[in-house]
């Protein structure tokens, strides 16, 4: 009998063989002959507790929260693991020997695509957003290694409490600057982040307000964005010689992530990128 997996969506207006997350990651299973199922199942928020013990009950190697579950799920769960925390929101939820741990696979997936390309020890970061996927990002960027990061939001209040939790909870510093403007790129900074949902389709020509002419040859530049990947950031960012991270990365190798916690396994990642490329279009 297959082990099942599953994501527990909020609302996914898209069938199974269509979402990216089923198909990516249930290429990976069948690609390693592991007889594993991932299946996609929509959840209502006053369903969570239901749809989690039935994910018990029927002896699920763990699931995956997209929101609006990822904070509500907590109380729901035996343990919580470090990260996942301190970031305060659990997209990973692994069974194991009866016990439900949580876990948050977005920014350590994250920061593997970037050590695939760049070193974030000792780096200063400019990163725009504060929402969940920034969240995540700047935790476990900060517990990498690197040194001081700048958050850039447009909700004042949001962008402030993720400074002060990276100033309280990780080794690196942080400052919140408003995004009133075009921002110049701060001088000493090695790695610009946009983990806002800016140039997400269909808006694939919305401009972050980041003056492009500061970024110099050499510097990091990294998009969350997976739809499409080559974003208009990523496009200035190659024009410039930067070294451009798309946001396939990312959802590769969070999924990584996530498999070896749930199966103890290594799946191939290349399957993983070769799926979404053929969904999303292949980087140019
Ligand atoms: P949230 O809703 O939690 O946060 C959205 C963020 O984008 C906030 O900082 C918000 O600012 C900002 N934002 C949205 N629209 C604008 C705008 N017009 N101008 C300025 N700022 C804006 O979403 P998530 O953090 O969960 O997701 C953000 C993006 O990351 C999504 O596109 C998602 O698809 C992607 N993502 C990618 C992953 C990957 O693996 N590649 C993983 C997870 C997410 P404000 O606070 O001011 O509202």
């Amino acid at each position: 009998m297959p082990h099942f997996l599953a994501g527990l969506t909020g609302s996914f207006a898209q069938k199974a063989d269509e979402n990216p997350t089923v198909a990516m990651v249930q290429a990976a299973y069948d690609a390693a002959g592991l007889d594993v199922r991932y299946i996609n199942c929509e959840v209502a928020p006053e369903g969570l507790a239901d749809a989690v013990r039935g994910a018990v009950a029927m002896g699920w190697l763990g699931f995956n929260c997209s929101l609006p579950h990822k904070v509500a799920v907590i109380d729901l769960l035996d343990e919580l693991a470090p990260s996942a925390a301190v970031i305060g929101a659990v997209n990973t939820v692994v069974h194991r020997d009866g016990r439900l741990i949580g876990e948050n696979t977005d920014g350590r997936g994250f920061v593997e695509a970037m050590l695939a390309q760049a070193d974030p020890t000792g780096q200063r970061v400019l990163l725009f957003g504060a929402g969940g996927a920034a969240r995540a990002i700047a935790v476990e960027t900060a517990l990498a290694g690197a040194a001081h990061i700048t958050v850039v939001n447009r909700d004042a209040g949001r962008g402030r409490e993720l400074a002060d939790l990276v100033n309280a909870r990780t080794p690196a510093s942080a400052e919140y600057r408003p995004w009133d403007r075009d921002i110049d790129v701060p001088e000493g900074t090695g790695i610009v982040i946009n983990a806002t949902s800016i140039g997400f389709y269909p808006d694939v020509d919305a401009r972050l307000a980041l003056n492009v002419d500061t970024l110099r040859p050499g510097m990091v530049v990294a998009d969350v964005i997976t739809n499409p990947p080559t974003t208009r950031l990523i496009r200035d960012a190659r024009k410039r010689d930067c070294i451009a991270i798309d946001g396939l990365g990312m959802l590769v190798n969070q999924a990584l992530v996530a498999v070896q916690l749930w199966t103890g396994k290594s799946v191939d990642g290349a399957v993983m990128r070769r799926v979404l490329e053929d969904l999303f279009g292949s980087p140019a």
